[in-house]
Protein backbone atom coordinates (compact mmCIF):
# COMPACT_ATOMS: atom_id res chain seq x y z
CA UNK A 1 0.00 0.00 0.00
CA UNK A 2 0.85 3.54 -0.88
CA UNK A 3 2.42 5.65 2.00
CA UNK A 4 -0.16 8.29 1.39
CA UNK A 5 -2.94 5.80 1.79
CA UNK A 6 -1.87 3.89 5.12
CA UNK A 7 -1.24 7.71 6.49
CA UNK A 8 -4.72 8.50 5.45
CA UNK A 9 -6.41 5.59 6.88
CA UNK A 10 -4.64 6.57 10.10
CA UNK A 11 -5.60 9.41 9.94
CA UNK A 12 -9.50 8.38 9.85
CA UNK A 13 -8.55 5.94 12.40
CA UNK A 14 -7.52 8.70 14.34
CA UNK A 15 -10.28 11.33 13.82
CA UNK A 16 -12.42 8.11 14.88
CA UNK A 17 -10.52 7.92 17.90
CA UNK A 18 -11.21 11.35 18.94
CA UNK A 19 -14.56 11.39 18.21
CA UNK A 20 -15.07 7.84 20.53
CA UNK A 21 -13.76 9.82 23.56
CA UNK A 22 -16.16 12.78 22.84
CA UNK A 23 -18.68 10.44 22.62
CA UNK A 24 -17.76 8.35 25.95
CA UNK A 25 -17.78 11.66 28.17
CA UNK A 26 -21.90 11.66 28.43
CA UNK A 27 -24.07 8.46 29.24
CA UNK A 28 -25.98 9.14 25.97
CA UNK A 29 -23.39 9.04 23.62
CA UNK A 30 -21.09 6.45 25.25
CA UNK A 31 -22.27 3.55 23.09
CA UNK A 32 -21.92 5.53 19.64
CA UNK A 33 -18.94 6.53 21.03
CA UNK A 34 -17.41 2.97 21.76
CA UNK A 35 -18.69 2.21 18.26
CA UNK A 36 -16.65 4.71 16.70
CA UNK A 37 -13.19 4.05 18.61
CA UNK A 38 -13.81 -0.02 17.88
CA UNK A 39 -14.57 0.96 13.95
CA UNK A 40 -11.46 3.14 14.35
CA UNK A 41 -9.08 0.46 15.51
CA UNK A 42 -10.72 -1.82 13.07
CA UNK A 43 -9.46 0.51 10.24
CA UNK A 44 -5.68 0.75 12.08
CA UNK A 45 -5.82 -2.96 12.28
CA UNK A 46 -6.57 -4.14 8.57
CA UNK A 47 -4.61 -0.60 6.89
CA UNK A 48 -1.54 -2.27 9.50
CA UNK A 49 -2.03 -5.90 8.16
CA UNK A 50 -2.55 -5.14 4.36
CA UNK A 51 0.65 -2.66 4.59
CA UNK A 52 3.13 -5.31 6.69
CA UNK A 53 2.87 -8.11 3.57
CA UNK A 54 5.79 -10.24 4.70
CA UNK A 55 3.81 -11.28 7.72
CA UNK A 56 2.25 -14.57 9.12
CA UNK A 57 -1.25 -14.25 9.04
CA UNK A 58 -1.60 -17.93 10.60
CA UNK A 59 -0.34 -16.77 13.84
CA UNK A 60 -2.00 -13.18 13.88
CA UNK A 61 -5.15 -15.14 13.16
CA UNK A 62 -4.75 -17.96 15.15
CA UNK A 63 -3.90 -14.64 18.08
CA UNK A 64 -6.74 -13.30 17.04
CA UNK A 65 -9.08 -16.36 18.19
CA UNK A 66 -7.14 -17.40 20.90
CA UNK A 67 -7.33 -13.36 22.44
CA UNK A 68 -11.17 -13.11 21.26
CA UNK A 69 -12.47 -15.94 23.22
CA UNK A 70 -10.58 -15.14 26.10
CA UNK A 71 -11.94 -10.98 26.37
CA UNK A 72 -15.51 -12.49 25.34
CA UNK A 73 -15.48 -15.24 28.24
CA UNK A 74 -13.79 -12.33 30.18
CA UNK A 75 -16.65 -10.01 29.42
CA UNK A 76 -19.42 -12.41 30.44
CA UNK A 77 -18.10 -13.17 33.55
CA UNK A 78 -16.97 -10.73 35.11
CA UNK A 79 -18.81 -8.77 37.45
CA UNK A 80 -19.32 -5.19 37.54
CA UNK A 81 -17.99 -5.02 41.15
CA UNK A 82 -14.72 -6.71 39.66
CA UNK A 83 -14.24 -3.95 36.78
CA UNK A 84 -10.96 -2.68 38.06
CA UNK A 85 -8.98 -5.54 38.52
CA UNK A 86 -10.37 -6.29 34.77
CA UNK A 87 -8.81 -2.86 34.11
CA UNK A 88 -5.58 -3.43 35.87
CA UNK A 89 -5.13 -6.70 33.88
CA UNK A 90 -5.96 -4.83 30.86
CA UNK A 91 -3.74 -2.33 31.21
CA UNK A 92 -1.06 -4.72 32.28
CA UNK A 93 -1.40 -6.40 29.01
CA UNK A 94 -0.97 -3.38 26.71
CA UNK A 95 2.45 -2.33 28.86
CA UNK A 96 3.73 -6.05 28.30
CA UNK A 97 2.60 -5.79 25.02
CA UNK A 98 4.45 -2.49 23.88
CA UNK A 99 7.99 -3.94 25.64
CA UNK A 100 7.70 -6.81 23.77
CA UNK A 101 7.02 -5.35 20.59
CA UNK A 102 10.42 -2.92 21.29
CA UNK A 103 12.41 -5.55 22.74
CA UNK A 104 11.45 -7.31 19.01
CA UNK A 105 12.00 -4.43 16.93
CA UNK A 106 15.41 -3.64 18.73
CA UNK A 107 16.75 -7.57 18.44
CA UNK A 108 15.87 -7.54 15.03
CA UNK A 109 17.85 -4.29 14.83
CA UNK A 110 21.02 -6.13 15.83
CA UNK A 111 20.52 -9.62 13.76
CA UNK A 112 20.39 -7.73 10.90
CA UNK A 113 23.01 -5.61 11.50
CA UNK A 114 20.99 -2.49 11.07
CA UNK A 115 22.65 0.77 12.83
CA UNK A 116 19.40 2.69 14.57
CA UNK A 117 18.57 6.05 14.66
CA UNK A 118 18.63 7.85 18.07
CA UNK A 119 14.50 7.96 17.98
CA UNK A 120 14.72 4.07 17.79
CA UNK A 121 16.88 3.66 20.93
CA UNK A 122 15.58 6.37 23.02
CA UNK A 123 11.95 5.40 22.03
CA UNK A 124 12.87 1.80 23.09
CA UNK A 125 14.28 2.03 26.06
CA UNK A 126 11.22 4.12 27.00
CA UNK A 127 9.00 1.65 26.09
CA UNK A 128 11.10 -0.64 27.78
CA UNK A 129 11.17 1.32 30.76
CA UNK A 130 7.20 2.15 31.18
CA UNK A 131 5.81 -0.85 29.88
CA UNK A 132 7.41 -3.27 32.70
CA UNK A 133 7.06 -0.21 35.38
CA UNK A 134 3.02 -0.88 33.74
CA UNK A 135 2.33 -4.55 33.49
CA UNK A 136 3.98 -5.46 36.92
CA UNK A 137 2.16 -2.45 38.87
CA UNK A 138 -1.03 -3.67 36.92
CA UNK A 139 -0.52 -6.94 38.22
CA UNK A 140 0.24 -5.51 42.20
CA UNK A 141 -3.03 -3.69 42.07
CA UNK A 142 -4.89 -6.52 40.50
CA UNK A 143 -3.54 -8.59 42.96
CA UNK A 144 -4.41 -6.26 45.74
CA UNK A 145 -7.71 -5.70 44.73
CA UNK A 146 -8.97 -9.56 43.54
CA UNK A 147 -7.51 -10.17 47.39
CA UNK A 148 -4.86 -12.33 46.09
CA UNK A 149 -1.87 -10.32 48.17
CA UNK A 150 -2.90 -8.57 50.77
CA UNK A 151 -4.75 -4.89 50.37
CA UNK A 152 -2.73 -2.77 52.93
CA UNK A 153 0.13 -0.55 52.15
CA UNK A 154 3.50 -2.46 52.41
CA UNK A 155 6.16 0.04 53.41
CA UNK A 156 9.70 -0.38 54.68
CA UNK A 157 12.86 1.16 55.45
CA UNK A 158 14.42 2.45 52.70
CA UNK A 159 11.98 1.93 49.80
CA UNK A 160 11.87 5.21 48.61
CA UNK A 161 15.82 5.22 48.50
CA UNK A 162 15.92 1.78 46.76
CA UNK A 163 12.67 3.21 44.28
CA UNK A 164 15.29 5.85 43.30
CA UNK A 165 18.29 3.57 42.87
CA UNK A 166 16.12 1.44 40.42
CA UNK A 167 14.96 4.27 38.74
CA UNK A 168 18.87 5.34 38.16
CA UNK A 169 20.30 2.03 36.96
CA UNK A 170 16.96 1.58 34.53
CA UNK A 171 17.98 5.01 33.02
CA UNK A 172 21.92 3.99 33.44
CA UNK A 173 20.90 0.73 31.02
CA UNK A 174 19.18 3.27 29.12
CA UNK A 175 21.71 5.46 28.39
CA UNK A 176 24.09 2.25 27.16
CA UNK A 177 21.60 1.12 24.91
CA UNK A 178 21.30 4.44 23.34
CA UNK A 179 25.27 4.27 22.86
CA UNK A 180 26.25 1.02 22.27
CA UNK A 181 22.80 -0.06 20.10
CA UNK A 182 24.62 -3.58 19.05
CA UNK A 183 24.31 -5.14 22.28
CA UNK A 184 21.05 -6.97 23.40
CA UNK A 185 21.53 -8.05 27.05
CA UNK A 186 20.80 -4.14 28.42
CA UNK A 187 17.41 -4.28 27.42
CA UNK A 188 16.35 -7.23 28.65
CA UNK A 189 18.39 -6.06 32.08
CA UNK A 190 16.58 -2.71 32.28
CA UNK A 191 13.04 -4.61 32.01
CA UNK A 192 14.20 -6.48 35.08
CA UNK A 193 15.01 -3.94 36.79
CA UNK A 194 12.17 -1.21 35.18
CA UNK A 195 9.77 -4.49 36.95
CA UNK A 196 11.23 -4.69 40.32
CA UNK A 197 10.67 -0.89 40.02
CA UNK A 198 6.99 -1.71 39.20
CA UNK A 199 5.96 -4.12 41.79
CA UNK A 200 7.88 -1.39 44.54
CA UNK A 201 5.88 1.58 43.36
CA UNK A 202 2.71 -0.18 43.71
CA UNK A 203 3.00 -2.15 46.78
CA UNK A 204 3.24 0.79 49.42
CA UNK A 205 -0.40 1.87 47.61
CA UNK A 206 -3.23 0.67 49.91
CA UNK A 207 -5.56 -1.38 48.49
CA UNK A 208 -8.25 1.97 48.96
CA UNK A 209 -6.22 4.39 46.24
CA UNK A 210 -6.13 1.45 43.90
CA UNK A 211 -8.59 2.64 41.77
CA UNK A 212 -6.75 5.98 41.23
CA UNK A 213 -3.59 4.04 40.59
CA UNK A 214 -5.62 2.08 37.77
CA UNK A 215 -6.14 4.97 36.13
CA UNK A 216 -2.73 6.77 36.23
CA UNK A 217 -1.48 3.06 34.99
CA UNK A 218 -3.54 3.08 32.02
CA UNK A 219 -2.15 6.13 31.56
CA UNK A 220 1.16 4.60 31.31
CA UNK A 221 -0.01 1.88 29.27
CA UNK A 222 -0.95 4.29 26.80
CA UNK A 223 2.49 6.38 27.26
CA UNK A 224 4.24 2.58 26.20
CA UNK A 225 2.16 2.71 23.56
CA UNK A 226 2.99 5.99 22.06
CA UNK A 227 6.50 5.21 22.57
CA UNK A 228 6.13 1.89 21.08
CA UNK A 229 4.54 3.85 18.27
CA UNK A 230 8.08 5.72 17.79
CA UNK A 231 9.80 2.47 17.70
CA UNK A 232 8.23 1.14 14.96
CA UNK A 233 7.37 3.98 13.12
CA UNK A 234 3.79 4.30 13.13
CA UNK A 235 1.67 7.30 13.64
CA UNK A 236 -1.72 5.50 14.26
CA UNK A 237 0.30 4.01 17.37
CA UNK A 238 1.86 7.45 18.74
CA UNK A 239 -1.60 8.85 18.04
CA UNK A 240 -3.88 6.35 19.85
CA UNK A 241 -0.99 5.89 22.78
CA UNK A 242 -1.26 9.67 23.42
CA UNK A 243 -4.77 9.91 23.43
CA UNK A 244 -4.97 6.80 26.04
CA UNK A 245 -1.89 8.73 28.18
CA UNK A 246 -3.66 12.38 28.36
CA UNK A 247 -7.10 10.78 28.72
CA UNK A 248 -5.62 8.58 31.81
CA UNK A 249 -4.10 11.61 33.30
CA UNK A 250 -7.16 13.96 33.05
CA UNK A 251 -9.19 10.62 34.54
CA UNK A 252 -6.58 10.67 37.94
CA UNK A 253 -7.07 14.33 38.39
CA UNK A 254 -10.54 14.24 38.08
CA UNK A 255 -10.63 11.10 40.54
CA UNK A 256 -8.02 12.98 43.01
CA UNK A 257 -9.90 16.43 42.91
CA UNK A 258 -13.57 14.38 43.88
CA UNK A 259 -11.37 12.92 46.72
CA UNK A 260 -9.70 16.79 47.40
CA UNK A 261 -6.58 14.32 47.87
CA UNK A 262 -3.38 15.79 46.01
CA UNK A 263 -1.64 13.12 43.75
CA UNK A 264 1.27 12.84 46.07
CA UNK A 265 -0.86 12.09 49.17
CA UNK A 266 -1.93 8.74 46.98
CA UNK A 267 0.82 7.99 45.81
CA UNK A 268 3.00 8.23 48.69
CA UNK A 269 0.27 8.41 51.60
CA UNK A 270 -1.90 6.24 53.15
CA UNK A 271 -5.65 6.46 53.55
CA UNK A 272 -7.25 5.55 56.62
CA UNK A 273 -8.37 6.41 60.25
CA UNK A 274 -6.00 8.22 62.20
CA UNK A 275 -5.47 8.26 66.08
CA UNK A 276 -7.68 11.47 65.85
CA UNK A 277 -10.64 9.61 64.41
CA UNK A 278 -13.23 9.01 66.99
CA UNK A 279 -14.26 5.12 67.77
CA UNK A 280 -17.38 3.74 66.37
CA UNK A 281 -18.97 3.82 70.21
CA UNK A 282 -18.27 7.37 70.40
CA UNK A 283 -20.02 8.30 67.30
CA UNK A 284 -22.99 6.11 67.30
CA UNK A 285 -23.52 4.52 71.13
CA UNK A 286 -27.30 5.41 71.83
CA UNK A 287 -28.24 7.47 68.63
CA UNK A 288 -29.03 4.91 66.44
CA UNK A 289 -32.44 4.54 65.20
CA UNK A 290 -33.17 1.30 63.10
CA UNK A 291 -36.17 1.41 61.00
CA UNK A 292 -38.66 -1.37 58.91
CA UNK A 293 -39.63 -1.51 55.55
CA UNK A 294 -43.10 -0.81 57.04
CA UNK A 295 -41.91 2.90 58.53
CA UNK A 296 -40.21 3.84 55.41
CA UNK A 297 -43.05 3.17 52.99
CA UNK A 298 -45.44 5.22 55.57
CA UNK A 299 -42.73 8.23 55.29
CA UNK A 300 -42.21 7.83 51.43
CA UNK A 301 -45.85 7.88 51.65
CA UNK A 302 -46.57 11.70 52.71
CA UNK A 303 -43.27 12.36 50.08
CA UNK A 304 -42.98 14.40 47.16
CA UNK A 305 -39.50 14.67 46.23
CA UNK A 306 -37.19 11.87 47.17
CA UNK A 307 -33.58 11.94 46.23
CA UNK A 308 -31.36 8.41 45.63
CA UNK A 309 -28.08 8.33 46.40
CA UNK A 310 -26.34 4.79 45.22
CA UNK A 311 -22.81 4.41 46.66
CA UNK A 312 -20.85 0.74 46.15
CA UNK A 313 -23.33 -1.29 47.86
CA UNK A 314 -25.52 -1.00 45.56
CA UNK A 315 -23.19 -2.55 43.15
CA UNK A 316 -22.43 -5.16 45.88
CA UNK A 317 -26.28 -6.05 45.91
CA UNK A 318 -27.05 -5.51 42.40
CA UNK A 319 -29.78 -3.42 43.17
CA UNK A 320 -30.26 -1.29 40.40
CA UNK A 321 -33.19 -2.84 38.57
CA UNK A 322 -34.85 -3.22 41.86
CA UNK A 323 -34.11 0.62 42.24
CA UNK A 324 -35.64 1.45 38.89
CA UNK A 325 -39.16 -0.42 39.86
CA UNK A 326 -39.40 1.34 43.04
CA UNK A 327 -38.68 4.51 41.12
CA UNK A 328 -41.50 3.97 38.79
CA UNK A 329 -43.67 3.10 41.33
CA UNK A 330 -43.48 6.03 43.48
CA UNK A 331 -43.48 8.15 40.03
CA UNK A 332 -46.83 6.07 39.26
CA UNK A 333 -48.16 7.89 43.06
CA UNK A 334 -46.86 11.34 41.82
CA UNK A 335 -42.95 11.52 43.88
CA UNK A 336 -40.71 13.68 42.14
CA UNK A 337 -37.48 10.85 41.81
CA UNK A 338 -33.96 11.63 41.43
CA UNK A 339 -30.54 10.10 41.84
CA UNK A 340 -27.53 12.30 43.20
CA UNK A 341 -24.77 10.54 42.00
CA UNK A 342 -20.82 11.28 43.33
CA UNK A 343 -17.84 11.41 41.01
CA UNK A 344 -16.86 8.69 43.39
CA UNK A 345 -19.50 6.59 44.83
CA UNK A 346 -18.33 2.73 43.89
CA UNK A 347 -15.01 1.62 42.67
CA UNK A 348 -14.61 3.56 39.40
CA UNK A 349 -15.66 6.31 38.06
CA UNK A 350 -19.25 6.30 36.24
CA UNK A 351 -20.03 3.19 38.59
CA UNK A 352 -23.40 4.53 39.06
CA UNK A 353 -23.84 5.75 35.96
CA UNK A 354 -23.17 2.38 33.90
CA UNK A 355 -25.20 0.51 36.62
CA UNK A 356 -28.33 2.64 36.10
CA UNK A 357 -27.69 2.90 32.91
CA UNK A 358 -28.17 -1.29 32.53
CA UNK A 359 -31.90 -0.42 34.74
CA UNK A 360 -32.51 1.73 31.64
CA UNK A 361 -32.88 4.47 34.54
CA UNK A 362 -33.51 7.39 32.49
CA UNK A 363 -30.56 9.58 32.62
CA UNK A 364 -32.29 12.72 33.16
CA UNK A 365 -32.96 11.95 36.76
CA UNK A 366 -29.36 11.29 37.39
CA UNK A 367 -28.45 14.52 38.68
CA UNK A 368 -24.83 15.64 39.49
CA UNK A 369 -23.71 16.16 43.17
CA UNK A 370 -23.57 20.48 43.06
CA UNK A 371 -26.96 20.11 41.38
CA UNK A 372 -28.61 18.06 43.67
CA UNK A 373 -26.84 19.89 47.03
CA UNK A 374 -28.52 23.38 45.73
CA UNK A 375 -31.73 21.65 46.15
CA UNK A 376 -31.27 19.24 48.98
CA UNK A 377 -33.19 20.94 51.44
CA UNK A 378 -36.19 20.88 49.22
CA UNK A 379 -36.34 16.56 49.47
CA UNK A 380 -38.54 15.39 51.35
CA UNK A 381 -36.56 12.19 51.92
CA UNK A 382 -32.96 11.17 50.81
CA UNK A 383 -32.35 7.33 50.43
CA UNK A 384 -28.82 6.07 50.57
CA UNK A 385 -28.30 3.14 48.99
CA UNK A 386 -25.07 1.39 50.07
CA UNK A 387 -22.81 4.62 50.59
CA UNK A 388 -21.11 5.83 53.22
CA UNK A 389 -17.88 7.67 53.02
CA UNK A 390 -20.03 10.24 49.33
CA UNK A 391 -22.63 11.57 52.17
CA UNK A 392 -20.22 11.54 55.32
CA UNK A 393 -20.68 15.05 56.76
CA UNK A 394 -17.13 15.02 58.88
CA UNK A 395 -15.64 15.41 55.21
CA UNK A 396 -17.75 18.96 56.14
CA UNK A 397 -16.65 19.76 59.64
CA UNK A 398 -13.58 17.60 60.80
CA UNK A 399 -10.37 19.42 59.02
CA UNK A 400 -8.30 15.89 60.41
CA UNK A 401 -10.71 13.53 58.96
CA UNK A 402 -9.00 11.49 55.96
CA UNK A 403 -11.98 13.21 53.63
CA UNK A 404 -11.86 16.39 55.47
CA UNK A 405 -12.63 18.38 52.44
CA UNK A 406 -13.87 15.70 49.92
CA UNK A 407 -16.82 16.91 48.50
CA UNK A 408 -20.05 15.31 49.74
CA UNK A 409 -23.95 14.83 48.91
CA UNK A 410 -25.51 16.91 51.51
CA UNK A 411 -27.59 14.36 52.20
CA UNK A 412 -28.13 15.44 56.23
CA UNK A 413 -29.84 18.56 54.89
CA UNK A 414 -32.94 16.27 53.28
CA UNK A 415 -35.96 16.60 55.95
CA UNK A 416 -35.82 12.32 56.36
CA UNK A 417 -32.56 10.13 55.62
CA UNK A 418 -32.65 6.93 55.28
CA UNK A 419 -29.93 4.33 54.93
CA UNK A 420 -29.88 1.70 53.58
CA UNK A 421 -26.99 -1.07 54.34
CA UNK A 422 -25.77 -4.05 56.15
CA UNK A 423 -24.53 -2.80 59.06
CA UNK A 424 -22.66 0.19 60.93
CA UNK A 425 -19.41 -1.27 59.17
CA UNK A 426 -17.03 1.45 57.63
CA UNK A 427 -17.20 2.24 53.89
CA UNK A 428 -13.59 2.67 52.04
CA UNK A 429 -12.09 5.45 53.99
CA UNK A 430 -12.71 3.54 57.42
CA UNK A 431 -14.05 5.95 59.84
CA UNK A 432 -17.96 6.04 61.20
CA UNK A 433 -20.33 8.36 59.75
CA UNK A 434 -22.46 10.68 61.61
CA UNK A 435 -24.91 11.06 59.24
CA UNK A 436 -26.17 7.49 60.74
CA UNK A 437 -26.61 9.23 64.50
CA UNK A 438 -28.45 12.59 63.45
CA UNK A 439 -32.13 13.01 64.51
CA UNK A 440 -33.42 12.85 61.32
CA UNK A 441 -31.60 9.83 60.18
CA UNK A 442 -33.63 5.94 60.31
CA UNK A 443 -31.08 2.92 59.22
CA UNK A 444 -32.61 -0.01 57.69
CA UNK A 445 -29.86 -2.61 57.95
CA UNK A 446 -30.46 -4.96 55.04
CA UNK A 447 -28.95 -6.15 52.11
CA UNK A 448 -29.19 -3.26 49.11
CA UNK A 449 -31.87 -5.48 46.87
CA UNK A 450 -33.85 -7.40 49.48
CA UNK A 451 -34.12 -3.96 51.01
CA UNK A 452 -35.74 -2.40 48.26
CA UNK A 453 -37.66 -5.01 47.28
CA UNK A 454 -39.28 -5.53 50.69
CA UNK A 455 -39.44 -2.12 50.49
CA UNK A 456 -41.77 -2.36 47.18
CA UNK A 457 -43.81 -5.12 49.21
CA UNK A 458 -44.39 -2.59 52.28
CA UNK A 459 -45.17 0.55 49.46
CA UNK A 460 -48.12 -1.58 47.38
CA UNK A 461 -49.48 -2.99 51.10
CA UNK A 462 -49.87 -0.30 52.66
P1 LIG B 1 -18.25 3.30 50.66
O1 LIG B 1 -17.13 2.39 50.34
O2 LIG B 1 -17.94 4.51 51.44
O3 LIG B 1 -19.40 2.53 51.45
C1 LIG B 1 -20.06 1.45 50.89
C2 LIG B 1 -21.05 0.93 51.90
O4 LIG B 1 -21.80 -0.05 51.20
C3 LIG B 1 -20.39 0.24 53.07
O5 LIG B 1 -20.45 1.05 54.22
C4 LIG B 1 -21.19 -1.08 53.22
O6 LIG B 1 -21.77 -1.15 54.50
C5 LIG B 1 -22.28 -0.94 52.18
N1 LIG B 1 -22.55 -2.23 51.52
C6 LIG B 1 -21.68 -3.14 51.09
N2 LIG B 1 -22.34 -4.20 50.60
C7 LIG B 1 -23.65 -3.93 50.72
C8 LIG B 1 -24.84 -4.64 50.39
N3 LIG B 1 -24.79 -5.87 49.83
N4 LIG B 1 -26.03 -4.06 50.64
C9 LIG B 1 -26.10 -2.85 51.21
N5 LIG B 1 -25.00 -2.13 51.56
C10 LIG B 1 -23.80 -2.67 51.31
O7 LIG B 1 -18.95 3.65 49.26
P2 LIG B 1 -19.27 5.03 48.58
O8 LIG B 1 -19.80 4.67 47.24
O9 LIG B 1 -20.08 5.90 49.48
O10 LIG B 1 -17.88 5.75 48.44
C11 LIG B 1 -16.86 5.30 47.55
C12 LIG B 1 -15.54 5.33 48.25
O11 LIG B 1 -14.59 4.74 47.36
C13 LIG B 1 -15.05 6.73 48.56
O12 LIG B 1 -14.30 6.74 49.74
C14 LIG B 1 -14.14 7.01 47.38
O13 LIG B 1 -13.17 7.99 47.65
C15 LIG B 1 -13.53 5.65 47.16
N6 LIG B 1 -12.99 5.51 45.82
C16 LIG B 1 -13.82 5.56 44.75
C17 LIG B 1 -13.31 5.51 43.48
C18 LIG B 1 -14.18 5.67 42.28
O14 LIG B 1 -13.63 5.88 41.21
N7 LIG B 1 -15.48 5.55 42.39
C19 LIG B 1 -11.89 5.35 43.26
C20 LIG B 1 -11.11 5.28 44.46
C21 LIG B 1 -11.67 5.34 45.68
P3 LIG B 1 -22.21 -2.55 55.14
O15 LIG B 1 -21.01 -3.42 55.07
O16 LIG B 1 -22.61 -2.19 56.52
O17 LIG B 1 -23.34 -3.08 54.32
Amino acid sequence: MSPVLVNLAYLIASVLFIFGLKGLSHPRTAVRGNLLGALGMLLAIVVTLIDRSIISYELIIIGFIVGAAIGAVLAYKVQMTGMPQMVALLNGFGGIASLLVAGAAFGESIYLGVAPTDQFTIATVATGIIGSVTFWGSLVAFGKLQGVISEKAIHFKGLHTLDILLGAAAIACGVYIVLEPSVYWPYWALVGIASILGILLTIPIGGADMPVVIALLNSYSGLAGAAAGFVLNNNVLIIAGSLVGASGIILTDIMCRAMNRSWLTVLFGVLGPTSSTPSSDEVYAGKIKATSPEEVAMVLDSARRVVIVPGYGMAVSQAQHAVRDLTNLLESKGVEVEFAIHPVAGRMPGHMNVLLAEANIAYDKLKEMDEVNSTIETADAAIILGANDVVNPVARTDPHSPIAGMPIIDVDKARTVIVIKRSLSPGFAGIPNPLFALDNTLMLFADGKKAILDLIGAIKEA
